[in-house]
Formats: structure tokens, sequence, C-alpha cells
């Protein structure tokens, strides 16, 4: 079995106390490998060694730092298929999504922030004959990088490309239930020599190994992806010190099909934006508002669609659906379903836990579910669950379809689906969102600015906005 290790200063070591802990593989529920309990003593040992490595990466020129995160993309490539493989067992999400998404992704993250980078350029301005100005964007220092499970190597990647290639040096945290491909990573980046102590990778739980980095002194950017509850935690710790913050966080996202939609597309982009990663993707539209007009018949063809999605093995390629998370997650899930039934919420489909008598046995599965009848005020329409559950709602017009979206303390991302481009244009301006798609879903650029209004987050990240957030502006007026 594989013993994971901390990545520090260039060095795979355990954790200063020798605890570790075990991770297991949610859709059998077997140990996969060990990795450290990590608390405040390897975060300081990680930060200095990442403040140490600082001085000297800056130094290096642009088009240097470029070409070793290409070569950390050609690596991740070479190994595709080996960080495939891991990343299901770890998250027990379908192998085949993984190949396709998550590692697909990961080399994107670093050739993209790579390129963009060349393109990355200050601002001057004339103040007549008087003087001019010039903007110079320094990296910062040392960056700490908080991901989640669901997608790991890929929200990984998505922080650390862009902030190694501006010159930042990275302490980051992965999730304790997802360790693996970031252990991997590591290795990648020793085999490809990048400088020690440029990327220091800690592992274990939020409380030990998160919250020291994020109050470390020496830590001056933090960049956070997951729940709303936690970011809010960082965010006031973080303030304490004035660091500089992202905070990519949940979502309670709204998939809009209007009467005129082409009805297929609408059907089968609802499937993949409801169901896709076992509906664990912030983006994830997880109530679906339908026009009355066609409310019969997009629910009759969502539902034999549904009921036709595979769930199961993870290795196995016509599997829709692997497993959940964890037994904690599949338990919240459960509940959210039982308060739904509560509420007057009728369950056209799903709602089960699955269970196997195979090597399955101990894993968590959930059929995908679809919930009809529930008011917008209910738990189940206000709060994130985080998977394979969506609810369906009826919308007379666009007014009170306006006012249903809007109804969610979230704002990340909303799908509209229309043949109307008026009518498009015109609600993607009055729905509170991060990221509107119109008749489609999770179509990313990773130029464009990426985050979240209200409490899905507070800042951009994607192409400039990254460059933007990793660096510090600082002006230089020349008097002529
Ligand atoms: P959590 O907020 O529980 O955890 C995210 C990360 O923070 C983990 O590495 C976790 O460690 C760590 N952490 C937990 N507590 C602290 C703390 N006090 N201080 C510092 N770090 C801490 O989120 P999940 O992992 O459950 O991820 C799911 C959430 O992420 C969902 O809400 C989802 O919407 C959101 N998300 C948002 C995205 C976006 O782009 N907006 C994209 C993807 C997911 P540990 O695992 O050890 O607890």
């Amino acid at each position: 079995m594989i013993k994971i290790q901390n990545y520090i200063n260039g060095t795979f070591i355990d954790s200063l106390s020798n605890n570790t802990l075990d991770n297991i593989n949610p859709a059998t529920g077997e140990i996969i490998n060990t990795f450290p309990n990590s608390n405040n003593k390897d975060i300081d040992l990680a930060v200095k060694s990442a403040k140490k490595a600082f001085p000297l990466w800056k130094s290096l020129t642009v088009k240097k730092r470029s070409e070793i995160l290409k070569n950390i993309a050609y690596e991740i490539k070479e190994n595709a298929e080996k960080l495939a493989v891991s990343e299901s067992l770890d998250t027990g999400k379908p192998e085949w999504l993984s190949r396709k998404m998550d590692i697909s992704r990961s080399i994107d993250n670093f050739i993209y922030f790579a390129n963009a980078i060349k393109q990355y350029s200050s601002n001057f301005n004339s103040m007549d004959e008087i003087a001019f100005n010039y903007t110079l964007r320094q990296p910062i220092g040392v960056v700490g990088c908080i991901s989640p499970w669901n997608l790991p190597l890929y929200l990984l990647t998505w922080k650390i490309a862009p902030a190694l290639v501006t010159g930042n040096t990275v302490v980051a945290k992965p999730s304790e239930l997802t360790p693996y491909t970031a252990f991997l990573l590591a290795r990648i980046c020793k085999k490809i020599n990048l400088p020690d102590g440029v990327l220091n990778i800690v592992h274990g739980i939020g409380q030990n190994a998160g919250d020291p980095l994020v109050k470390h002194k020496d830590v001056k950017v933090i960049t956070f992806t997951g729940g709303t509850k936690t970011g809010k935690i960082i965010a006031k710790k973080s303030a304490s010190e004035l660091k500089k913050v992202s905070l990519e966080l949940g979502g309670k996202n709204p998939n809009i099909i209007f009467d005129d939609a082409d009805i297929d597309l609408a059907v089968n982009t609802s499937i993949k934006s409801s169901f896709l990663n076992q509906g664990q993707i912030c983006l994830c539209g997880s109530r679906i508002l339908v026009q009355d007009s066609i409310y019969d018949d997009f629910k009759n063809r969502f539902l034999i669609k549904t009921k036709n999605m595979r769930t199961g093995d993870p290795k196995d390629k016509k599997s829709d659906l692997g497993s959940v998370i964890s037994k904690a997650h599949l338990d919240k899930i459960l509940t959210f379903i039982k308060k739904a039934k509560l509420d007057g919420g009728k369950v056209l489909c799903g709602g089960k836990q699955i269970t196997y008598k195979n090597k399955f046995k101990n894993g968590f599965f959930i059929h995908p579910t679809i919930i009809e009848g529930l008011s917008m005020k209910s738990d189940v329409n206000q709060k994130e669950i985080f998977g394979p559950v969506v609810t369906l709602t009826s919308f007379k017009d666009e007014k009170e379809l306006v006012k249903l979206a809007n109804d969610s303390k979230y704002g990340l991302s909303a799908s509209i689906f229309t043949k109307n481009i008026k009518r498009a244009h015109r609600v993607a301006s009055l729905i509170e969102a991060g990221t509107i798609w119109i008749n489609t879903w999770m179509l990313r650029d990773l130029s464009v600015p990426f985050g979240g209004m209200k409490e899905s987050g507070i800042g951009r990240e994607g192409g400039e906005s990254s460059f933007n957030f990793f660096t510090e502006p600082k002006n230089v007026c020349v008097k002529l």
C-alpha cells in the first residue's frame, strides 16, 4: 500500500508528529493508502521552505517559469492513465469521467496559464508632457491554496498554475478525503526538477492543517475553493492579517427552460448539469425551473432519461455515476430527501441508497433523484445538497422566473434554455450569478472571470483575473 507523504522543500516526508490517516475508496469502503495527519508544525516547515524559495523563483524569467509549467503539463499527460485511475479510486467517480474531465482539465490549466502569462501586459498612462506612469505587476510571496474533494487535481491545479507562473511560491492543502493525485503531482514536480520549495503540499484535516495555513503570518494570499461555511471562517481569519483572499464557494444554481427551448438539448444538458460527478460540482443546476406550458413534456422526457442512467462500478465504462464521496455525505443527501418528503415534495425517481452484494457492498451509492412540488423556500431548494438530487419547479412568465431564480443566498451560475435571443440576453442580465450559460452548461473558457456573487464567493479567478489576483500592482511615475 502506498504511503502518501508531504512534499516540502523538494523532499517527501512524513508529518513531524508521524501521525497518519487512512484514505478510503468510497466505492468499496476499502483503505487505499495512508496520508500524513499534518499540523501547524508541518505547515510552518512548508511555509519556511516556500519563503526561502521565493527570491530565486520570482527572479526567473516569465519564459522560464512558463516552460517549467509546460513540463509539468507534459508529465501529467504522460501519466494521465495512472492519475485518472487514482482520482477515481479516491473519489468514487467513474474512471471515464476522471480521464475526460479531471485529468484533461488539469493539463489544460497548466498549458493555459503557461501561455496566457505571455499575453499579460501592464498599464501605461501618459500625463501629456509632464510625466508618464507604468504599472508593474509583481508576485506577492507565499500563496496558500486550499482545495476541495469533488474535482481534486482539477481545482488544485486551477490555483497552483497561475500562482506559480506569476512568480509566487505555494503551500497547498488538498482535501483530506482526496490526497492521492496531489501526491502524484508532487512526484511529477520532483521529476521535472521544479526548484525545491516552489511548490509544497501538506496533507491533513482542515482544522489541523488548513487553519494554520490561513493564519500563518508569512502567507500573504489565500485562494480557497470549498463550502460557504468554511469560506466565511477563512474570510474572518484572513481579515485580521489583511491577507488577499479569493473564495470560490457553494452554489444552488437554476437551470431555466423556457417554452421555446430546444427540448432535446434542454433535457440532455439537464441530465449532465444535474448528475455529472454524482451532482458534486459547484456548478450543477440543482434547481430546474421549467415554463408551465412545457413542464409535463420536459418532466416526462427528463424522467425517462434519468431512470435509464446507470450507477455502479467506477471502472465500468457504462456507469454514468459512481459513488458519492463518503458515508457522511451520503447520509446528508438522504436526510435532505427525507426533508423534501416532509415538506410535501414528491420523489419522482431515485431517493434511495443503492446496496450491492458484491465488492461494492460497503460503498456509498445513491440513485439519481428528481423531486417536484416543493416551495422555493423549502430547505431542499435553499441549501446546497451537492449530490445527485434536483428539484423541478414550474414558472408562468419571465417575471416569476427571475424571482424564483434569484430566491437564493447563492449566486454562482445559471443556465438558460431558449431560442429567443433577446429574451436570453434580457434574462441573463437579470439573474444574480457570476456565470450565465445560454443553451449550454459548464462550457468553460479559462480566460474569462470565474467566481460567484452573494454567498457563492468573493473575487474572480481565470485568465487576467487570476494574474491580477496573484500579483501586486505597483505604479511607477516618471517625470519628464
Ligand atoms: P469544505 O469547505 O469542507 O473544504 C474545502 C477545503 O477546506 C478542504 O481542503 C478542507 O479540508 C479545508 N478546510 C476545512 N475547514 C477548514 C478550516 N477551518 N480552515 C482551513 N481549511 C479548512 O468543502 P468540501 O471539501 O466539502 O467541498 C465541497 C464544497 O466546495 C461545496 O460547497 C462546493 O460547492 C464547493 N465548491 C465550489 C467551487 C467553486 O468554484 N465555487 C468548485 C468546487 C466546489 P478537509 O477536507 O480536511 O476538511
